[in-house]
């Protein structure tokens, strides 16, 4: 796998809608939405999107601009994660998971036969069982 996040997963992670401006929890940068003043109403209205361009160039580094594509995000580890965030938290995420996907295959599968077991069980619990005549 490489350093960035696959567009795969990052939709995977998607699922939060999109938004005017969002702070992504592993870094700390605010995120922004500036191609038109539509959902900025119940954000601060243009006046914050003014005030968050002025962020931008006095700290393009805390500041992210999308300009006309609006803010996407997810939850991951109980953090919020900007969508294409430049400090990429979201690839150690993915490679984890792909790092280990025979383990996790393996798990779920264990799973799945220990939950079929017990469905397996009860049903014939449920079929002995003579709830008709009591
Ligand atoms: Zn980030």
């Amino acid at each position: 796998m490489s350093d960035k996040c696959s567009e795969a997963f990052n939709q995977a992670l998607e699922g939060y809608g999109t938004y005017v401006s969002a702070v992504c929890d592993f870094c700390g940068r605010t995120h922004f939405f500036s191609g038109d003043t539509t959902g900025w109403e119940d954000a601060g209205g243009v006046e914050a999107l003014e005030e968050m361009q002025k962020k931008a160039d006095a700290e393009p580094d805390k500041y992210v601009d999308w300009g006309e594509v609006r803010v996407s995000l997810g939850d991951i580890a109980g953090k919020q994660y900007i969508i294409g965030c430049p400090c990429n938290e979201l690839a150690k995420y993915e490679n984890f998971i792909w790092n280990h996907r025979i383990l996790i295959m393996n798990y779920y599968k264990n799973q799945h036969k220990a939950m079929q077991e017990n469905a397996d069980r009860l049903g014939g619990q449920i079929k002995e069982s003579d709830f008709n005549n009591t």
